[in-house]
């Protein structure tokens, strides 16, 4: 078996990954990318944008009220002043590294989202932002001789010494072999989760490998149990989902069911334009019973308007739907994970050796619900934290790593328990929960859990996280942000502030019932 020495092992090569590498010289970094790099993220995948109060009238107090508001009284307001008053010098760093945001005049230009009370989106080649800046960034890290690349290799379990922390990881490396990769300091850059499910957003590798391997050492957690869902995604037969843009029901687009009547009609006094939850739920009731749902997109993209939405018109065509002459089915998808591993403001997790930053790490920023745009900005400003404080780290000596536990290693591919696992988490935790339907899928979750064979790795980390993130949505009976109880409709006040989305421990009456 091969075995690789570095000073600084990053796992992912989405836009957190990459600012860390660059953050971290003058150490030696090796970054682990699964995939082409334009195919493995949801950093590529970004079409809005970045936020950032730099507008006219827009301040940091305005921006940090409004992240503060979505969160549903979770967020932490300490991290989410910190990581606002960064997305100036975020933006200054992206463009001296070759990102070139849309400009009216002399100005980035912003726009508005969902959420933003002023207009500080800044996009980059329109609704292409992350492609744009992914690209920038990758051509920084080819040129940076502190920074080595392996694409094709993939991390599959994190290596901890008795007393000393994580001394690297278990990978498998681009020609499909098991190494072992000995590293000083260990970054978890590995993104979100919405592959466990059946509908989703996010590309092939968000399967939540970094936060199960961090759970397995027993790594700090906080909100398990919030899931962003997205309101409209195309719905046709690919996966992951293409997304369409929520600036479509801002720019006059409609959610109608197929007998024509108005979905959004007595949800929310927005209507269409209600926060991204309350229509994400009710595209999912709709669904649940029975009928179809569709954005009806027509006056937009039979007006000037459609210029507006090159990426949109594209993929309808793609998928032989005109939209300027029929409405676009829709369905609601798993799009973002607002919890993960818990790291301070420089990304250090609970365990020695182990930092975190991006969709993975749990700052603080987002609480129960994340405010658009705000993901791409956390990447960034925590990514470059995390290098930077890795450079200047006093370097611990660390033992060599143990021999992994096994060689063999199972593809996930298309086994049907993956298959199973998606789609029930699809049903006990899309964007409506109760308590019936979450305990039966947490039961079902720990029997398969204890049939997997030892070399069902990658199988093994998906079914912990889920029974995890199940478990703590049992736990969690009340409402709020992006946790939705049916039967709890109400959010309790009692669990508000910041420390109250930490997963806490099952009490023995949960272990004893399952809900652990
Ligand atoms: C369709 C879509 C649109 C979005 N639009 C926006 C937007 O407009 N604005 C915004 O702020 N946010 C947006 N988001 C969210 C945002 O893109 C992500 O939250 C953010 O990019 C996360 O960055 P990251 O670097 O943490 O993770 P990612 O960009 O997902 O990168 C994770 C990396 O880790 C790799 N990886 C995973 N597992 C392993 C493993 N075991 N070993 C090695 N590598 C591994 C992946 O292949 C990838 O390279 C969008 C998300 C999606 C899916």
């Amino acid at each position: 078996m091969d075995r690789w020495q570095t000073d600084v092992l990053v796992v992912g090569a989405g836009v957190a990954g990459l600012c860390a590498a660059l953050a971290a010289a003058p150490r030696r970094v090796l970054v682990l990318c699964p995939d082409e790099p334009a195919r493995t993220s949801s950093s590529a995948l970004a079409q809005g944008g970045i936020a950032a109060p730099i507008g006219p009238g827009d301040s940091v107090e305005s921006h940090v009220g409004d992240t503060l508001d979505v969160a549903c009284h979770s967020a932490d307001p300490e991290a989410v002043g910190r990581l606002i008053s960064g997305a100036g010098d975020a933006l200054e760093f992206l463009e001296a590294s070759g990102v070139k945001f849309d400009r009216a005049g002399n100005r980035r230009s912003l726009h508005l989202e969902a959420g933003h009370r002023f207009a500080r989106v800044a996009h980059v080649a329109g609704d292409r932002s992350g492609e744009a800046i992914v690209a920038a960034l990758w051509s920084c890290v080819s040129a940076a001789p502190h920074v080595e690349v392996r694409i094709g290799w993939r991390a599959v379990e994190l290596i901890a010494a008795s007393g000393v922390g994580v001394v690297g990881a278990r990978v498998i490396d681009g020609r499909g072999h098991p190494a072992v990769i000995h590293a000083r300091e260990t970054v978890l850059a590995t993104g979100g989760i919405g592959r466990l499910y059946r509908h989703t957003t996010n590309g092939e590798y968000a399967t939540g490998d970094g936060l199960a391997m961090a759970l397995a050492l027993g790594a700090r957690t906080a909100a398990l149990e919030f899931v962003q869902f997205h309101p409209t995604a195309l719905r046709v037969d690919a996966d992951p989902l293409p997304l369409l843009t929520e600036a479509l029901r801002g720019a006059g687009a409609r959610l109608i069911t197929a007998r024509g009547t108005l979905v959004m009609a007595g949800h929310h006094v927005l209507g269409d334009l209600a926060p991204r939850d309350v229509v994400a739920r009710a595209v999912w009731e709709h669904a649940q019973a029975g009928e179809e749902v569709l954005l009806d997109a027509t006056a937009v993209f039979a007006s000037d308007k459609a210029r507006a939405f090159p990426g949109a018109h594209r993929t309808a065509l793609f998928y032989g739907i005109d939209p300027a002459v029929a409405p676009l089915p829709v369905t609601a998808a798993a799009h973002y994970h607002m919890g993960g591993v818990v790291v301070d403001a420089s990304g250090r997790t609970s365990i020695p050796g182990l930092w975190a930053c991006g969709e993975v790490a749990y700052t603080g920023l987002h609480g129960a619900n994340r405010l658009a745009s705000n993901s791409l900005l956390e990447a960034v400003v925590c990514g470059q934290a995390v290098g930077t404080a890795i450079a200047v780290a006093k370097f611990k000596s660390r033992p060599a790593a143990a021999a992994p536990k096994v060689e063999a290693l199972a593809a996930v591919g298309m086994d049907a328990r993956w298959a199973r696992l998606r789609d029930r988490m699809w049903h006990a935790m899309g964007p409506v929960r109760d308590a019936a339907t979450l305990g039966t899928a947490l039961a079902a979750t720990l029997t398969e859990l204890e049939e997997l064979r030892p070399e069902d790795v990658l199988l093994h980390h998906r079914f912990t996280l889920v029974a995890a993130m199940i478990g703590a949505a049992a736990r969690r009976e009340e409402s709020r942000g992006a946790h939705w109880r049916s039967d709890f409709p109400l959010r309790d006040p009692s669990r508000d502030g910041p420390r109250a989305v930490y997963s806490r421990r099952p009490t023995p009456t949960e272990r004893r019932s399952g809900v652990a």
